[in-house]
């Protein structure tokens, strides 16, 4: 390398020291012939002829270099030659990666603009910086007029304002956008870059109706249930107790039919509450829940549940939040049921309730047998089950965490999940900050 410049240099210096010698032996020999002073006026002359051909070609350098095109390199000569020569591969080099690049870019905008899914990218203030035709189709933005607006202020539905301002992004957004009712729309993003994130749209209107199809299905499959259901129940309940001589085998099958009358009830209860839950049109009652309150009527409950087989301790902080008291009655009486369930006799179950830098949260921990960290992300499925066994022995009906998690959606909250096999699991409720009441907030503070 260091080999190659030397030689690179001396092509450059070389020819130019000997046209100096030649132009220096010329000057020595006119000075020898005619006198010194001839000498010495033909090496100056010579010397300010060479220096205005090298401004002049300084000059040609300047000019070309503000606006630096490949026709345009000049031609030179002697070491001049070289520099031009040299200057015009770098120049062809540089345009043939810009175009390759160009090429490049211009393939993955095509690519990115026939995919199915809209596509954008913003930055950090969520103003728009690319956008696909499909995501200019779904949210009613266009690239040519919107570029560097923000998102948000575009976009202007509050659940999409909500999702995209509040920076947690593990679950994608289903909405309805407002400007377009019948269109149901699901939005994920991705961040990418610490100032820059994807953000992917997509027409989920179609498999909102099949599931909405199914929605009524279930929910007018288990209110037709019902009511044969109530019936049979009657009927079974008047039997047990009238004064009608039962042997023993016809007693235990009454029971027995009793006993399954009944969890069938359960689970349509459950079903019918998870439908409710999931209608986009059962909007959400909400009134100030003291949660002291309810927490101390969910741990009676569990007294009953447990029957003295477990410690039960509660510690609430005095704080209130804005939801449905049902609703988070429901989900927290879940909580604590499965913990009595899963938790064998001996164990002890502890609820709180406190309030978080974000929010407030409600605690349920036990020392049960807790969950293996493969199970976790699953549990909320409907129906899904570690052990069916032992969930069907304690009457579980499988929907358990599919109704918590639901009441939560419909709070803007969540459930987090933390377990250790065999040690015990906290399942906590989490609520954000604009749920919690003012002035269990200031408390805080001061
Ligand atoms: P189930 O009616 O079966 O309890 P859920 O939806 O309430 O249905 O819970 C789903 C599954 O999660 C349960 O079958 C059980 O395997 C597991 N699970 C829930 N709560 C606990 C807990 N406190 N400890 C251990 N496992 C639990």
């Amino acid at each position: 390398m260091a080999s190659e410049k030397l030689q690179l240099r001396a092509r450059l210096i070389v020819p130019a020291l000997i046209r100096l010698a030649i132009l220096g032996a010329i000057a020595l020999g006119l000075g020898l012939m005619f006198g010194a002073t001839a000498g010495l006026w033909f090496a100056v002359l010579v010397l300010a002829l060479l220096l205005v051909v090298y401004l002049g070609y300084l000059s040609l350098l300047g000019v070309w270099l503000d606006d630096p095109r490949l026709d345009t390199v000049p031609d030179g000569y002697g070491a001049w030659a070289e520099i031009f020569t040299r200057l015009y591969k770098s120049r062809r080099a540089t345009v043939v990666s810009e175009r390759k690049l160009l090429d490049n870019e211009e393939r993955f905008r095509r690519t990115i603009s026939a995919l199915p899914e809209g596509i954008l990218l913003v930055d950090a203030a969520l103003q728009i910086e690319w956008c696909n035709p499909e995501a200019e189709r779904h949210l009613g933005i266009s690239l040519k007029a919107d570029q560097g607006l923000r998102l948000t202020n575009l976009v202007r539905d509050p659940t999409f304002v909500a999702y995209m301002t509040s920076g947690r992004f593990v679950e994608p957004l289903v909405f309805r956008p407002l400007a377009r009712p019948a269109f149901v729309l699901s939005v994920a993003v991705i961040e990418f870059e610490p100032a820059r994130s994807i953000v992917i749209t997509h027409d989920v209107t179609q498999a909102e109706r099949v599931d909405a199809m199914r929605r009524d299905f279930v929910a007018n499959v288990s209110h037709e249930l019902r009511t044969p259901l109530t019936v049979v129940n009657g009927f079974l309940e008047t039997l047990l107790d009238s004064d009608m001589p039962l042997d023993d085998v016809r007693r235990r099958h009454l029971h027995l039919m009793h006993e399954q009358a009944g969890r069938m009830n359960h689970l349509i209860e459950d079903l019918l509450m998870l439908s409710r839950l999931e209608s986009q049109e059962s909007a959400l009652l909400e009134e100030d829940v003291d949660m002291g309150h309810l927490l101390s009527e969910v741990v009676d409950d569990a007294r009953a549940l447990s029957a003295g087989r477990h410690a039960l301790l509660a510690d609430a902080q005095p704080a209130r939040v804005r939801g449905n008291r049902e609703e988070l009655r429901s989900a927290i009486g879940n909580l604590v049921s499965n913990a009595i369930r899963y938790t064998p006799a001996g164990g002890s179950i502890r609820l709180t309730w406190r309030l978080v830098d974000d929010g407030a949260e409600v605690g349920v921990h036990d020392t049960g047998i807790g969950v293996a960290p493969e199970h976790i992300p699953r549990l909320t499925e409907r129906f899904y089950r570690v052990d069916k066994s032992r969930s069907r022995e304690t009457g579980g009906t499988g929907l358990g965490l599919a109704i918590v998690k639901h009441v939560m959606l419909r709070h803007q909250g969540r459930l987090d999940i933390e377990s250790v096999p065999g040690a015990g699991s906290t399942f906590s409720l989490w609520l954000p900050r604009a749920r919690v009441v003012a002035e269990a907030v200031s408390r805080k503070a001061a």
